[in-house]
C-alpha cells in the first residue's frame, strides 16, 4: 500500500473553472489534491493545476483578494501546470485582448483563438508523452501563438503547440482532466515528486 505521507500534495486553484476534475485526476494519478482559494494555502503544497474556465474572470479574484503576488511568487519555486484559461495566466504575454499574466512560461498566448466553428472540439492527436496519441478536449481554447527557446513542445494541433513544458512549468490549451487517458496529469504529479 502506498504511504499517504509520501503523495506530493498538488493544489488546484478552486477559484472558478473546473477544478474539482482536475482534483480527480490527481487522486488518481499519486498524489493529494487540495483546493486553493487563499494565499496562505500556498505553503502547505508542492505544486499548483491552474485549471481552465475564464481567465479574466480568475484574474479579477487574484487581484481583488490581494492573490496575484503571491501566486506569482509560488510559481516562481514551485511547479506548476496551467490548463487552457490556466495557460493564459502562466503566459508571459497575452493577446486578443491583452490581459495581466503572470508571466512564468516563455509564450505567447492569443485567447479564444480557434474561431466559433471550431472553437470548442475533441481531437486525438500525436504527442511526445509515451503511450501514443492523445485525446485532447478543446473548449474556446486560447492558440500559444510563441514560444521561447526553453519551451518544449510535447504537442500540436495545426502546427501550434498545445501541450508545452519549460523546466517545471507545464501548460496545455486543451483539458486533459476531462479525459479519461491520465498520462498528462501522470506527467505533472512526477514533475512535482522529483522537484518535492
Ligand atoms: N476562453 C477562456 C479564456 O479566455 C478559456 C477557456 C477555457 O479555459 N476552457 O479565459
Amino acid at each position: 500500500m502506498l504511504n499517504e505521507r509520501a503523495l506530493p500534495r498538488i493544489g488546484v486553484l478552486a477559484i472558478q473553472g473546473d477544478y474539482a476534475a482536475h482534483a480527480e485526476a490527481l487522486s488518481e494519478t499519486g498524489a493529494i489534491p487540495v483546493e486553493i482559494r487563499k494565499p496562505d494555502q500556498l505553503a502547505g503544497i508542492d505544486g499548483l493545476i491552474l485549471p481552465g474556465g475564464e481567465s479574466t474572470t480568475i484574474l479579477r479574484f487574484l487581484e481583488k483578494r490581494r492573490f496575484f503576488e503571491s501566486l506569482h511568487e509560488f510559481c516562481l519555486t514551485h511547479p506548476v501546470f496551467g490548463t487552457c484559461a490556466g495557460t493564459i495566466l502562466l503566459a508571459r504575454e497575452v493577446r486578443s485582448p491583452a490581459q495581466r499574466c503572470l508571466g512564468v512560461l516563455d509564450a505567447v498566448v492569443e485567447r479564444n483563438a480557434y474561431g466559433r466553428q471550431i472553437d470548442s472540439t475533441i481531437l486525438t492527436a500525436q504527442t511526445e508523452l509515451p503511450g501514443g496519441p492523445l485525446e485532447m478536449v478543446f473548449i474556446r481554447a486560447p492558440r500559444i501563438v510563441e514560444t521561447g527557446a526553453g519551451v518544449q513542445v510535447l504537442a500540436l494541433r495545426d502546427g501550434s503547440p498545445v501541450l508545452v513544458r519549460q523546466g517545471s512549468v507545464m501548460a496545455a490549451t486543451f483539458h486533459p482532466e476531462l479525459s479519461s487517458d491520465r498520462r498528462v496529469h501522470k506527467l505533472f504529479v512526477e514533475i512535482v515528486a522529483s522537484a518535492a
